[in-house]
């Protein structure tokens, strides 16, 4: 397998394509791990923050609940006018309407007997068990969240049916020399609590999914009233400002918590808020924005990669081109042109070396060419000249040097293709062997150049008694061979006749007249092969030797 492709763009693309996870892999990374966690803290931090803010508020109120019951219970009213006096009622409930959240508000006597109270509710009740009066007599008191007991059926219901609930503020009233006169108490509704939330909560508070809780001491919640929904979170929280955690629901909260200052230290409330949010709240920003880089990555790597393909093929382009015009140079089209305007200098630099490389290849084959039209010529004259060497070798091979005549191979060869013709065509052939008389005395008594001479000046009397078509030869020392194609025994003994009287009666310079004997013999194709007539030719010579010389000996005509 290939680990990178061949292409250049297909490559140009990748490399940009990676590049873009490259920038776009750390920022989603980022926004993982360190963004997340810092958003995280962030966001504790500020629940945090509510959280202390909503505590001191609410202790606030509180202490001002318990100053405003301090204060009135040191009137001089309270101090002085005996306990029936009909001025307690609307000092009462001159304290309930400036702070509506109050429902009840009385004056219990030492006895735990009511004597004075709001509307008249519960006068001569006896409250000497409940614990605003028995913490009252002590000392200033603040009772806990807890459900109506006598008040249950005289106050208005809920519109929900639900247990109307009072936290109580009660303080000792003393007479002027300090002795105990009786508890001055309030029930606040404890609507109240959810007024002072409602007022601080923000107001995205809705969107975000932000709680705001009370919880008590034994860490159940005691607002918003909700089904005993308890939160074991002071261990929890002593370390860090927030947590993050379920606290047995469906989903995690970031959550953080405050105490609330104790109002009365005596008495202690051990009460906290908690602000919570819901984990995937917080989580569902950073998968937005992790979503949005995850976008924007792709869609750089993918612009990318388009401006990548596009350059790529800009920059291809060019070469694409020169190898096209480098190919027609290759197959012989010489009118390709390698420059390309408007192109990059380093695409034009590569069309010039290519256009000069062309040309020196042009070059060179072209005078390749010239030196092999020169060489095949050359080669061509050679062979001719090699051939007529030969044919004169041939020639010379078959020319006897004294006399000028076909010699004795020559002859021989003659005979072989005469006598192939006969055997074909049926026209016999005369054989004369023909043999100077006395030639060794010619050469003892006027020595060889004597000879030679004779030799010659019979071969051209013989050439020149005989036909264009005749064949003769030196077929030996002094010794010749005369061949008549297509000649019948009479013509042939005549040409014999002919030649001999020739050569007698042309007499040499140098020794005067010489002679000739012949033999003649009919060639047959009845014979085994040439060499039978020139035998038989041989032993008529004989013959004419014997009877005198200087005569033809011929076959007795059949
Ligand atoms: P005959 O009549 O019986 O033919 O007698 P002859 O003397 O011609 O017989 P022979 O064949 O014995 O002699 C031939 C001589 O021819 C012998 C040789 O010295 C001579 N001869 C052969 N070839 C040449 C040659 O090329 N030049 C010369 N000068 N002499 C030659
Ligand atoms: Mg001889
Ligand atoms: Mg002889």
């Amino acid at each position: 397998m290939k680990l990178m492709p061949e292409s250049f763009r297909t490559r140009l693309v990748l490399l940009c394509g990676g590049l873009g996870l490259l920038i776009g892999l750390p920022a989603y990374l980022y926004i993982n791990h360190v963004y997340a966690q810092r958003l995280l803290d962030d966001r504790g931090e500020a629940l945090h923050e509510q959280a202390v803010a909503v505590a001191a508020v609410i202790a606030e109120n509180l202490n001002e609940r318990r100053r405003e019951v301090e204060l009135l219970s040191r009137t001089p009213l309270f101090r002085q006018a005996p306990l029936d006096s009909v001025e307690f009622q609307p000092s009462l409930e001159r304290l309930q309407k400036s702070y509506p959240a109050y429902s009840w508000i009385g004056l219990s006597d030492v006895d735990g007997v009511v004597r004075a109270s709001t509307a008249g509710l519960l006068m001569g009740a006896d409250v000497s068990q409940r614990p605003w009066y028995t913490g009252g007599r002590k000392g200033p008191h603040l009772g806990d969240v807890h459900d109506a007991l006598l008040l249950s059926r005289l106050l208005k219901p809920e519109p929900d049916g639900a247990p109307i609930r009072f936290i109580d503020f009660s303080v000792p009233v003393y007479d002027d020399s300090g002795r105990l006169r009786g508890v001055l108490g309030a029930h606040a509704h404890w609507r109240w609590a959810g007024e002072v939330l409602q007022v601080l909560k923000p107001r995205e508070a809705e969107k975000l999914g932000l709680e705001f809780l009370i919880v008590n001491r034994q860490g159940r919640v005691i607002h918003p009233e909700r089904d005993a929904l308890t939160l074991p979170l002071a261990e929890r929280l002593q370390a860090r400002r927030f947590v993050i955690d379920r606290w047995g629901s469906q989903t995690d909260y970031v959550t953080a918590l405050a105490p609330v200052r104790e109002v009365v230290p005596e008495a202690p409330l051990g009460w906290q808020v908690v602000v919570r949010q819901p984990l995937d709240t917080l989580t569902a920003d950073v998968a937005e924005l992790r979503r949005a880089v995850l976008l924007f990555s792709l869609l750089a790597g993918g612009t990318l990669c388009l401006l990548a393909w596009w350059a790529a093929g800009r920059l291809s382009q060019p070469l694409e081109y020169l190898a096209l015009q480098a190919r027609r140079i290759e197959k012989g089209d010489e009118s390709a042109d390698l420059a390309i305007p408007g192109s990059t200098r380093e695409v034009v630099h590569l069309g010039a070396a290519l256009r000069s490389m062309a040309a020196t290849l042009i070059h060179r084959r072209e005078a390749l060419e010239a030196s092999n039209r020169d060489l095949e010529a050359r080669v061509a004259e050679r062979t001719a000249e090699l051939a007529r060497l030969n044919d004169e070798l041939r020639d010379q091979a078959r020319r006897d040097a004294l006399t000028g005549l076909p010699n004795r191979l020559a002859a021989n060869e003659r005979l072989r293709g005469e006598f192939v013709r006969m055997k074909r065509m049926r026209s016999a052939y005369a054989v004369l062997v023909l043999d100077i008389d006395y030639f060794k005395r010619i050469n003892d008594g006027h020595g060889h150049a004597a000879g030679d001479a004779v030799l010659r000046h019979v071969s051209a009397v013989l050439r020149g008694a005989l036909r264009e078509t005749d064949f003769v030869a030196r077929f030996g020392g002094e010794e010749f061979l005369i061949l008549l194609p297509a000649t019948p025994l009479t013509d042939a003994a005549a040409v014999g006749e002919k030649v001999r009287t020739a050569v007698e009666n042309s007499p040499t310079e140098a020794v005067g007249m010489v002679t000739l004997s012949i033999g003649l013999a009919m060639a047959d194709p009845a014979h085994q092969d040439e060499d039978v007539a020139v035998r038989a030719a041989d032993a008529l010579l004989y013959q004419a030797k014997s009877a005198g010389r200087n005569r033809l000996v011929a076959p007795k005509a059949a």
